[in-house]
Parts: C-alpha cells; structure tokens; sequence
C-alpha cells in the first residue's frame, strides 16, 4: 500500500517513507490510498489484542515489513492493556492510560519507535552506513513523555524535546526530563508556541534538516495513527465478548479531542468494518470543530486555556484527515458530531463520575458529558479515558476535595534528578547544539 499526499497528490510514499518523513510537501499529510475493508470482523473480535492488531494492521505495512515483524513491534509496543471498564448500564470508558506514562498516547509513540527502529536498521543494513536520526519534538507534557519513554534506549535514534520553562507540573516534567541516554531535554524560556516555533524553524532549514536527519514523532505521524486503530477494534471486542453480537449494532464514541488524531484512527476503523455507529468528538473551549460542523465556516479563535490541557488546540493539526474521509465518501458526513463542553460542566461532571463511583480527569469528563449531551439511552456509549487521574493530580484533588494515590510510574520518577539543559529560544542556539553533538 501506499500512502499519499493530501495536498500534492503525486507525492506518494510507502509506509516506512512516511514514518520516516512525518510531514509530505507543502505541509501535506500522507494518507493511505485505500483503506482496507476486514471481511471476518467476527473472527478478529474473538482474537487476543496482539495478534488481531497484527491482522489488523498488516495491510497498511506490508510493503515494508513482514508479518513476522510486524508481530515483533505490536507485541513491543502493545505491552499494556486497553481496558474498558463499566459506569453505568449503557455507558463504559475505555481505559488507555495503563501504558508507560499514563497516557493514550504510549500506544501510538510506542508503536512508532518500534517501527523507525525497524526502518533505521534495514537502511543501514541497505547502505552500509549509519545516517543519523534526530526525532525534535515540542511538548506541553504529555506527548514529551511518551515519546521519551517511547524511544529511550534505541540505538541510533537521537532525541531532543523542547518545553517551556516553568510551565508545566513539575511532576510532567519529571516524567520525560530523568532518563537521560539518548533523550535529550531542553527548557526553553517561552511558551508552548516558541517551543513549536523552534520546531518549525528547525524544519524549514534544509542543511540541519539533512545533516542531523530531523523527524518530528507529533501526532501527525501516520505511525501513530495506526498504532490507535487497534485500540478501537480492543474496545467492540471486550464489548462483544460480555454481551454478544447484539452489542455491535449501537456503539457510539465519545472523543476528547485536540489534534483530532484519536478520532482520525476511530473514523479509520469504522471505515475497515468495525462496527461503530458513529462518533462524537468533544471538545473543551476550544470549540473550532463544533462551531464548523455547525457552520461550516473554519475559523479558529485564539486558543484558551482549560483544564484539559492537552485539548488546547484552536487549529488541531489533523483535522483535513478528518475532513477528507467525510468529504470523499469513504464514510457518510453524519457519522461524526462534535460537542464543546466548558469548564464548570467539566467540573460538574467530574464529581457526578465520582458519585457513579469513578475517579476521572478533565479529559475524559469532557468526553463523558458529551455523551450524555449527545447520545441516546438505547446507545451504547463508551468515551475514552485519555490519561490517568493522577496525571492532573491538582485538578482533580481540588474538584473532588480528596486525596488521589499516586501510580508507580509517577511516584518512581518524582525523586529523580531533572537533566535539562536550559535556552533562550533562540533558533541560532539551538540550532548549533543540535549540530554540535552529531
Ligand atoms: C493528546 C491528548 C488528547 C487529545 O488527543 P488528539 O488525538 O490530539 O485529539 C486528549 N487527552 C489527553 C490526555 C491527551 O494527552
């Protein structure tokens, strides 16, 4: 299969070309050329996770990879549950937080440093010789972490994460600045926009782009979007495993969204045969999808800041993805619906989850309210758990007023010593650090 450029067409790449490239020309996205439709749907629910992800999967990579090796990294990066745990009769959340860093986005990150790991060792098997990887990546928390834990230890893959300075819970930070070896941390004094800016920078200068071999790991990476296929298929499987074939004619997904990647691998495993009604993609204030889907007119507004942080996006990176499976046919336009919920009915529905007997965070709030906004009581809904309480400590202690336990992985890395070198923001400066160690 190949996947292709949604903005200049011609450009097509196979699927280790576009993990290794992250972005087409022009900014473009790549997108598969056609999307495989799973003819034994029924078969692959009853199958352990790992190996249905493989079945799954396979499609999209066999150009570049065997079964045999596709088992490898899915088994790899896949080492940790999807766990969909029951709120009320008609309502469960899909747990995605059980990974490395206690959140979704261990899946995908995973998943994709397993791949380019795979790609960086068949090149220089191909070429006889070593070309440096240098995987540059932004964050405001989340996303450092995963991609941190993700590839640490990975020979031959260097990577540098920017944040800013001060801006993010010490406990974040912890998680992606203390390993040290190949992760390289630097705090940049800015916000989250000069850290981006940075990146872009970075990318835009052809010379440090070919000479230090720049990737980026965001979530525009087609790698990781896959990777989150599987979860979806996870999710109507344990559903159909407790209650049989009758529980897959009514499943409605609830999204919390930012950058729209999560609900682009739900639109794509609808799109392959897997029995989803439809979506539901919530957001917090930053309302630019509902206020399109009702207007039809895209104008994002400044971005605002919630306390579901990882939703701050006004112009959320995947969104043409989106669009161009709702515009070109490949699903119908009324299968996605989009709900802005705010921060007191955040709040509201944090402490209704607690009375229903489940400690959540923002994120997933904002998802669960949608539901109950949008969904019907003959739907079964299940919204997705983005990220584990924990990780939003403050919030959640101070919406709940009791105190919440603190996970291993989190408490294992608050006594570790932070390896961060510190800048300015300054393109110059970072640029000649990133030459200087190659
Ligand atoms: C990244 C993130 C999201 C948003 O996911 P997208 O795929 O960007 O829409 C939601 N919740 C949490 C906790 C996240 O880290």
């Amino acid at each position: 299969m190949k996947f292709y450029n949604l903005k200049e067409r011609d450009e097509q790449v196979s699927f280790a070309g576009a993990v290794k490239q992250g972005l087409g020309r022009n900014q473009g996205l790549f997108f598969p050329d056609s999307i495989p439709v799973l003819d034994n749907i029924e078969q692959l629910l009853a199958m352990p996770m790992v190996e249905r992800s493989v079945e799954v999967l396979y499609p999209f990579v066999s150009e570049d990879l065997t079964k045999a090796q596709l088992g490898d990294i899915v088994t790899h990066a896949f080492n940790f549950p999807a766990q969909m745990q029951p709120i009320s009769e008609n309502r469960s959340i899909l747990e995605l937080f059980h990974g490395p860093t206690l959140a979704f986005k261990d899946f995908g990150a995973r998943f994709m440093a397993k791949c380019l790991q795979a790609f960086v060792a068949k090149d220089a098997k191909a070429t006889g010789q070593k070309k440096p990887l240098t995987i540059l990546t932004a964050t405001s928390g989340d996303t450092g972490a995963a991609v941190a834990h993700a590839f640490h230890g990975i020979k031959n893959i260097r990577v540098v994460i920017m944040y800013p300075k001060g801006k993010i819970s010490l406990l974040q930070e912890k998680m992606f600045t203390t390993l040290g070896g190949n992760i390289e941390t630097i705090a940049i004094n800015g916000d989250f926009d000069d850290c981006q800016a940075l990146v872009k920078q970075s990318f835009d200068d052809r010379a440090l782009k070919e000479t230090i071999g720049l990737n980026s790991a965001n979530s525009i990476n087609i790698s990781r979007l896959l990777a989150q296929i599987c979860y979806y298929f996870e999710a109507v499987a344990q559903l159909y495993r407790q209650q049989g074939q009758q529980a897959l004619s009514n499943i409605v997904f609830s999204i919390p969204s930012g950058n729209f990647g999560n609900l682009t691998a739900g639109l794509f495993a609808k799109a392959m045969g897997l029995p989803i009604k439809r979506f539901i993609a919530a957001t917090n204030a930053n309302d630019t999808v509902p206020r399109y889907l009702q207007t039809g007119e895209w104008s994002p507004n400044e971005t605002v800041a919630t306390m579901s942080n990882a939703m701050d996006v006004s112009n959320p990176s995947n969104w043409p993805r989106v669009e161009h499976m709702l515009k070109s046919g490949i699903l119908d336009e009324g299968c996605v619906s989009s709900v802005s919920i705010d921060e007191e009915q955040t709040q509201m529905t944090m402490i209704a989850l607690a009375k229903l007997g489940y400690i959540s965070e923002p994120h997933a709030a904002v998802a669960y309210k949608a539901l109950q906004y949008n969904a019907s009581e003959e739907e079964f809904g299940v919204f997705l758990g983005t990220a584990h309480p924990a990780k939003f400590k403050e919030v959640v202690e101070s919406t709940l007023g009791q105190p919440i336990g603190l996970p291993k992985e989190l408490a294992d890395c608050a006594s570790e010593t932070i390896l961060s070198i510190e800048q300015s923001g300054d393109f110059a400066q970072l640029r000649e650090y990133l030459l200087s160690k190659i």
